[in-house]
């Protein structure tokens, strides 16, 4: 069923466990999400990024989460991944989504902390719950800038997000060796709001394991699912070389992503907790 996040992070930290959150871009994806989500009863977030929204469009991408979430039997939140600016935080709340990101993280502190604050008054009118960014989650090209203990409580107070993505030595789509575990629990000590981990496709799982168990709420993976996706597509020819029918050739990469997602929720530690 498609669900606010509030219980499952709420949950989620009681029982020292994350809940995944997972990028889709079409229905393929969306449902290996939750086929692997339904067969361990784990509980899933299905996150759509702007580059999803550009490709797909939001009406049809929502929709199709939407109604697949509404015969699952398990709790699925529809979420804005690094929602920009507020007329999309606007559009998606509009839209139904369950829960939204805005990320001012390229903003100066000020600028960051005073849009933040605007979307999460927007998602708290409809009760949703407003994940926001502090330091810089780099990538491939660009540096983190790791989030700053000090002024993490003074960030919460102002914008009142829900839930706080750190930067702790993961970056988008890039592989790394090890997390700053010792910052992350720094920052835990200082409050109890969900932290979120992003880029964790490149994080190796024993690190992942230890931010867990350090108090991350909330993991996200993309790259690992898109990458998966174009692995399949590009091996197509050579393991099944007599498919021709698009239908089965999507259900080869369909169940290749339940593989990678169900090996993440086990990862988490969220299976059996739907
Ligand atoms: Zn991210």
């Amino acid at each position: 069923m498609l669900t606010t996040s509030k219980q499952l992070f709420e949950k989620a930290q009681k029982g020292h466990y994350a809940v995944g959150a997972f990028n889709t871009s079409d229905l393929e994806i969306t449902r290996a999400i939750i086929a692997a989500a339904v067969k361990l009863n784990a509980p899933a977030i299905i996150q759509i990024s702007e580059k999803a929204i550009a490709y797909a469009g939001l009406e049809n991408l929502a929709d199709i989460v939407k109604n697949e979430a509404k015969h699952a039997k398990v709790p699925i939140v529809l979420h804005l991944d690094h929602g920009r600016n507020l007329k999309l935080v606007h559009e998606c709340l509009e839209e139904g989504f369950t829960s939204v990101m805005f990320d001012g993280s390229n903003l100066t502190l000020p600028e960051n902390e005073i849009l933040t604050a605007k979307a999460v008054e927007m998602a708290h009118r409809k009760k949703i719950f407003c994940e926001g960014e502090l330091g810089t989650i780099g990538n491939s090209k660009n540096e983190s800038d790791f989030t700053d203990p000090s002024l993490v409580k003074d960030y919460l107070k102002k914008t009142k997000v829900d839930s706080l993505a750190v930067s702790i030595g993961s970056r988008h789509a890039t592989k790394i060796k090890a997390l700053n575990i010792d910052l992350l629990k720094k920052i835990r000590k200082l409050t109890n709001t969900p932290l979120v981990l992003h880029g964790a496709s490149g994080v190796p799982d024993e690190e992942v394991r230890k931010a867990v168990a350090a108090g991350i709420c909330k993991v996200n993976i993309d790259t690992d699912i898109r990458h998966t996706f174009s692995e399949t597509i590009h091996g197509i020819n050579k393991k099944y070389a007599d498919l021709s029918d698009p239908r089965d050739i999507m259900a080869k990469v369909m169940a290749d992503i339940q593989a990678v997602v169900e090996e993440k929720i086990k990862l988490f530690g969220s299976d059996g907790k739907g």
